[in-house]
């Protein structure tokens, strides 16, 4: 069987249950497969080789909280806490289209390839009135660079004229919603394993959507097999507003309204009690940390290191680029270890922790156990980060630590399902250039009002 043999690598860090880290080690790839890691072996006839010296495999980085139309609005309300900053953006959002989608979702997909992203969400939660293609127009994205997506369905019904926070302009009733989700997920969701394109069901934040919209988003997400993704326990606002219209803190609403459990993920969980913590922890429920951005919007510090103590499966986002000004889950992985020290514990996060946090923690808020490591049988997910060259020259002490102490580069190689995505650090299915250039045009346009 002709497969690729990515070939003595200065280490191949497998993320497995053990941490095992092999010196000179090998990945043999076949069928969209991993299908034997090791040292010393020679390539069979027909056996594609890629040279792995001078750079750490990891497993491809798995992003569990993105928003890709928001990366056409970035630098937008740079001094605004989340209410303030949704405020002045909304309206702004209210023209997306399928255009602007198309052109967002080419930059920020090429900038999650690009940093070592093999699986990416998106929550696409702004459905204006009359605007069509918007998940068809990031799906085809997707799939034209290479990348494994869990596109979310969003939604908001709860419009400023009831007492929500978004313009009445940008939210729908929740039938449209519940129609067009299910529409999406027949249509697009894959449930077997290797699965390229797996749809959820994520209605926006308890600020944005009906009590009823929320169960019944729960109901139609297990009745069809999805998994369900929300934001929650993001700032204090977030946490009066549910205190003045519930009486109950935001993971305690959840709670009430049967959202968690293992078959959910979400986003932010800032501002959590220890009770809240273990409920996560006890129940299944993934975290999505969101670091860079809730820095940005000075909306808090996750107890991440809380969560992990209590086994809460926790993944890494970078969240939308109105929040988080770039799409670089390495850098994300670098932050996420910082920020967790910041508190005064320089053992807080280490690097290991904090690969392992984005790639089988990713992994696990996404309900998957085919990716986040490298062994026999997983999908052929594979990141190669050089550590040659200027920024690591010196960090020969330990090569995987250089890989996110150090300063945050290009990957050098991505695969994905075993096929090549990034080569020697540059897009293989779509041009980067043109991409930028597309992305600066509608930018322009969304900039100047047209
Ligand atoms: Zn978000």
């Amino acid at each position: 069987m002709s497969g690729v043999l990515i070939d003595s690598c200065e280490v191949v860090a497998t993320m497995d249950d053990a941490g095992t880290e092999i010196v000179g080690g090998s990945i043999l790839m076949e069928d969209g497969r991993i299908t034997w890691v090791g040292a010393g072996r020679l390539p069979a006839d027909g056996t594609q080789v890629v040279d792995g010296r001078g750079s750490v495999a990891l497993p491809g980085l798995v992003n569990t909280h993105h928003h890709l139309y928001q990366t056409l609005t970035r630098v937008r309300a740079q001094d605004q806490g989340l209410f303030g900053w949704l405020t002045e953006l909304y309206p702004v959002w209210a023209g997306v289209d399928a255009e602007w989608e198309r052109a967002a979702a080419g930059i920020a997909l090429a900038e999650m390839a690009l940093s070592g992203c093999s699986t990416t969400t998106d929550h696409h939660y702004v459905f204006p009135e009359g605007a069509e293609g918007l998940i068809e127009a990031e799906i085809d994205t997707a799939q034209q660079i290479g990348l494994r997506f869990h596109p979310c369905r969003g939604s908001m019904d709860l419009g400023a004229s009831s007492g929500g926070l978004p313009p009445d302009e940008v939210v729908q009733d929740a039938d449209t919603i519940l129609d067009h989700t299910q529409a999406m997920v027949r249509r697009y969701h894959d449930p077997q394993p290797g699965a390229m394109l797996r749809i959820a069901v994520a209605p926006c934040s308890p600020f944005s959507a009906t009590e009823p919209l929320m169960r019944d988003s729960a109901s139609l997400a297990r009745a069809l097999g999805v998994r369900l993704h929300t934001h929650i326990a993001e700032t204090v606002d977030e946490e009066r507003f549910c205190q003045e219209r519930f009486g109950l803190r935001p993971l305690e609403l959840l709670d009430e309204w049967g959202w968690l459990g293992p078959d959910v993920w979400l986003a932010h969980c800032v501002h959590l009690s220890d009770k809240d913590i273990q409920r996560l922890a006890e129940s299944g429920t993934g975290v999505a940390w969101c670091p860079t951005s809730n820095l940005r919007l000075g909306s808090g510090i996750a107890r991440a290191r809380a969560l992990l103590d209590e086994t809460a499966a926790v993944g890494l986002g970078v969240d939308g680029s109105a929040s988080n000004d770039a799409g670089n889950m390495l850098a994300e992985v670098r932050q996420a270890m910082l920020v967790s020290r910041a508190g005064g514990d320089p053992k807080a996060l280490s690097a290991r922790e904090a690969l392992r946090v984005a790639t089988r923690g990713g992994a696990a808020c996404l309900g998957r156990d085919d990716i986040g490591v490298l062994e026999p049988g997983k999908r052929a997910d594979v990141a190669l980060f050089s550590v040659e060259g200027l920024s690591w020259a010196g960090a020969e002490a330990d090569p995987v630590a250089a890989v996110v102490h150090c300063s945050p580069s290009r990957v050098r190689h991505l695969f994905v399902e075993g096929r090549p995505v990034i080569e020697t650090g540059h897009l293989v299915n779509a041009d980067e250039d043109a991409i930028a250039r597309e992305g600066r045009r509608v930018g322009h346009r969304i900039a100047s009002g047209r």
